[in-house]
């Protein structure tokens, strides 16, 4: 099974919330430019969220690709939509972490890359960012150990 080779053709599963690059992906959030708030998902519009800033322009900036193992789970039970659904007999459990981002220190969850599961994972170690394939083919963000041969 080969869940995180990202194909040419292969479509995002959120258009804009992250890159394409196979060997380097990041998220994308924005930046308030006038306090340097970092925001993920992108604020879309209005006023910055800092009480002491009354920025409403944002640009967009691409995240940190590691961060810190905050907390993790195994997702045993297929998700709801809108995550793609397979056969209840060809889901297979995952695990699912939340990495606080090395410069920004926000909390990012998202699915492990498939073949590490909860026993290879431990509070504190270096997450790195992938992609990785939906059952659909569409390609959306994964955490992988850093270093690991996803
Ligand atoms: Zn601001």
């Amino acid at each position: 099974m080969n869940d995180t080779v990202a194909g040419c053709n292969a479509q995002p599963f959120l258009e804009g919330w992250f890159t394409l690059d196979a060997e380097r992906p990041q998220l994308l959030g924005n930046r308030c430019v006038a306090c340097g708030t970092v925001y993920f998902p992108k604020l879309k519009s209005g006023y910055c969220r800092n009480p002491d800033c009354d920025g409403e322009r944002f640009e967009e900036t691409p995240l940190s690709r590691s961060g810190a193992l905050w907390s993790y789970s195994n997702a045993a039970y297929q998700p709801p939509e809108p995550y793609a659904q397979v056969d209840k007999d060809a889901f297979r459990p995952f695990a699912i972490a939340a990495v606080e981002l090395d410069k920004e220190k926000m909390i990012v969850l998202g699915a492990v890359v498939a073949g590490v599961g909860v026993e290879q994972l431990k509070v504190g170690m270096t997450m790195e960012l992938k992609l990785g394939a939906l059952a659909d083919g569409k390609l959306t963000w994964m955490w992988a150990p850093a270093g690991a041969q996803a």
